[in-house]
């Protein structure tokens, strides 16, 4: 058992994605600013390969993620990317379930993302593994099958932040501890998931999230 602190959640890490919500994509990394940042309840986490179609959305979308956990604390103030790695414990796979209605009508008014993306259930996660287990990152390919149909695939290299340079730019927000979970952002090919569908998450062949989308009156 990982005893969970925060989650937090990067938005826009992949270029592919950006662009498929309209946003700009970083030419180079000089010119990629600084990270969007949002976060979601540490209960919204879904361990069970279930989770229920929530309240007031008519568009839940699937967002396949690597995640991040954390095995210390940070040191005092601002973390250097050369020091990041030795806080990661390990990784997971992850789905930030998004209503992407929601989400949108927030967007145009400037308004705050939370009824979007910190809902209930809104975090199913694999199991964990060491970070020693898979070795680097970037070669690894993160996939999405919703119903055995291809949703989303992308190699690690694609991400614009990688592992160190979230966690230093976290650290210049917040005082990351052990237990945190960090969900990487997403690739592009998000689209909407019904009642009953149900998600494969892969990283190769090292981890697998399994997660079966229940009717709201189940609950
Ligand atoms: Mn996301």
């Amino acid at each position: 058992m990982f005893p969970v602190r925060r989650i937090y959640c990067v938005g826009r890490n992949f270029a592919d994605h950006a662009r498929e919500m309209g946003a700009e994509a970083p030419a180079a990394k000089a010119e990629r600013g600084t990270p969007v940042f949002f976060s979601k309840p540490a209960d919204a986490l879904a361990l069970e390969g279930t989770a229920v179609y929530p309240p007031g959305t008519q568009d839940l979308h699937h967002e396949i993620e690597l995640v991040v956990a954390l095995g210390r604390d940070a040191p005092a103030g601002v973390l250097a990317v050369e020091d990041a790695q030795a806080l990661v414990f390990g990784y997971g796979i992850g789905l930030d379930l998004t209503r992407r209605d929601l989400q949108a009508a927030a967007k145009a008014k400037g308004l705050p993302w939370d009824t979007a993306k910190g809902f209930d259930q809104s975090a199913p996660l694999s199991e964990l593994v060491p970070a020693a287990a898979l070795g680097e990152l970037a070669p690894r390919t993160l996939s999405l099958h919703v119903n055995g149909a291809l949703r989303q695939r992308s190699r690690l290299d694609q991400m614009i932040w990688d592992v160190p340079d979230i966690l230093h730019e976290l650290s210049r927000l917040y005082a990351l501890r052990a237990g945190d979970l960090v969900f990487m952002g997403t690739p592009a090919g998000v689209a909407a998931l019904q009642p009953g569908d149900v998600c494969l998450g892969q990283l190769d062949d090292v981890l697998e999230l399994h997660c079966r989308i229940m009717p709201a009156d189940m609950r």
